[in-house]
């Protein structure tokens, strides 16, 4: 599987890959996840930040139609920060699982599908929407619960943003799950492409799908942050303003923060080349929630944070 494949050039806007071909999945007007999450009820925080726009659409998906189905024995940091995701425990860490679908609205959902909105247009010219449609994708990993380091220094050298340059790069596709289980891909785009221009494809969530209708964030998202707003973490979800920012974790263990730490500190020490460093991740409260754990830090507006997931894999296992 690829990362979504959208050429841009300098005078014209050339599309392949995922421009080549106007994939409407069946399931993506089929008013996705109504069966997986049909017995599904809003949990007992319904209607404590319900949205905050328009008002839920009948057969919306939402963080309150979501199933989320997470073991009381998995570790705390799951229990806490996820939501529409499955999580079970194995012998060496949890197994999560999602069916990939964004529990908010997306351009991508396409006309008529009740999450459907508007491309806004009104980021800038550059900003236009790739041809595919959001499909039901089961995304599911093992992470473990002790990571096991590569003692590899992630360093400028390593962090190229160029597929295939390094055997210790996130392999392509789905590579990391975010807090509303949507799938988290690397920053690589396929040869020939940059992030830097696809990006623009990104709905108002700064999410995408390619062909394949596989939706997944590269970056900041304020979708992951809705999740900690219905948790009663955090007010605000603007990335960047935020008073913990957290967004998913890799396949390997590696989580992905912002700004903020579990916290609300800032971080602080030296950053490697993607935003990365090591220490307990907390809460507010003392808990260690993580222990000693490398994490990275996508944020765009400091010297030193990232703007996009983790290129480099600091732990031994991905396995999906
Ligand atoms: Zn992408
Ligand atoms: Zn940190």
């Amino acid at each position: 599987m690829r990362n979504c494949l959208l050429l841009v050039t300098v005078t014209s806007l050339v599309l392949a890959g995922c421009a080549s071909s106007a994939s409407t999945s069946s399931t993506s007007d089929a008013g996705p996840g109504a069966a997986l999450d049909a017995g599904s009820l809003p949990s007992g925080d319904a209607g404590t930040s319900a949205a905050t726009d328009a008002g839920v659409r009948a057969n919306e998906r939402t963080l309150d139609t979501c199933t989320t189905n997470i073991d009381a024995n998995a570790p705390e940091f799951y229990k806490r920060y996820f939501k529409c995701v499955t999580v079970t425990t194995t012998a060496t860490g949890v197994s999560i699982s999602s069916n990939g679908l964004p529990p908010h609205r997306s351009y991508y959902y396409g006309s008529g599908n009740a999450n459907f909105e508007d491309f806004d247009t009104t980021r800038g010219p550059q900003y236009r929407a790739n041809p595919n449609r959001i499909a039901t994708k089961t995304i599911a990993f093992g992470v473990p619960n002790t990571p096991v380091s590569r003692n590899l220094t992630v360093s400028s050298s390593l962090v190229d943003g160029t597929v295939g340059t390094s055997t210790n790069e996130y392999p392509m596709g789905p590579a990391g799950m975010a807090l509303d289980g949507v799938a988290l891909f690397n920053p690589l785009a396929a040869p020939g492409d940059n992030i830097e221009n696809e990006k623009y494809t990104f709905d108002v969530y700064d999410g995408h799908p390619p062909q394949d209708g596989s939706y997944h964030y590269h970056t900041t998202s304020k979708g992951p942050l809705e999740v900690l707003k219905k948790a009663g973490l955090i007010i605000t979800t603007t990335p960047g303003s935020a008073s913990i920012e957290l967004y998913g974790i890799m396949c390997d263990g590696t989580p992905v923060l912002g700004c903020k730490e579990l916290d609300e500190s800032s971080p602080s020490g030296s950053l490697d080349a993607q935003g990365g460093h090591a220490h307990d991740l907390n809460d507010k409260e003392g808990t260690t929630l993580l222990a000693g754990r490398y994490h990275t830090h996508l944020c765009p507006t400091s010297a030193t944070g990232r703007k996009f997931t983790p290129e480099i894999q600091y732990y031994s296992s991905c396995t999906r």
